[in-house]
């Protein structure tokens, strides 16, 4: 565990907007919300990031965030929520220890996530497609 902020937040050894937890996740507010509503939902156990966290966690996360995110739509006032999750720090991870965004979303707010796209080739797109099944 060491200094993980998250891991000392998800075993309770510092206080927070809790609004959720069972033995494997604690459900927050973050604390610098993108919109009011914004919840991370953050496994007990230590792991930096999607490469680390077993497959039973990470899926049992995004299971809890869907969960989250239904009791969010009513409690709430979105038309839509978005699910996301950031890994390493060109990612946009700020804070190692992963966590799930449960983010509620309203007309006209201010969250950005879409991005430009870039322009690939057909072989490129070949390619690419040939390398990720390579991999699997
Ligand atoms: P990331 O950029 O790593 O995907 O997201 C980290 C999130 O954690 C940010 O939205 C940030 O506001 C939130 N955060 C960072 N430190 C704390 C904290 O001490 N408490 C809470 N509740 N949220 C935090
Ligand atoms: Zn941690």
């Amino acid at each position: 565990m060491g200094d993980c902020i998250f891991c000392k937040i998800a075993n309770g050894q510092i206080p927070s907007n809790t609004v959720y937890e069972d033995d494997m996740f604690r459900v927050i507010l973050d604390i610098s919300p993108a919109n009011k509503g914004h919840m991370l939902v953050l496994p007990k156990e230590h792991a930096d990031n999607l490469f680390e966290i077993s497959e039973d966690t990470f899926g049992k996360g995004f299971i809890l965030a869907k969960k989250m995110a239904e009791a969010l739509k009513k409690a709430v006032e979105c038309e839509g929520v978005n699910i996301l999750q950031n890994n390493g720090l060109e990612a946009g991870q700020t804070v190692n220890h992963l966590h799930i965004h449960v983010i509620p979303r309203i007309k006209g707010d201010k969250v950005v996530i879409k991005s430009e796209s870039v322009s690939v080739s057909e072989d490129e797109f070949k390619t690419i497609c040939d390398n990720i099944k390579n991999n699997l």
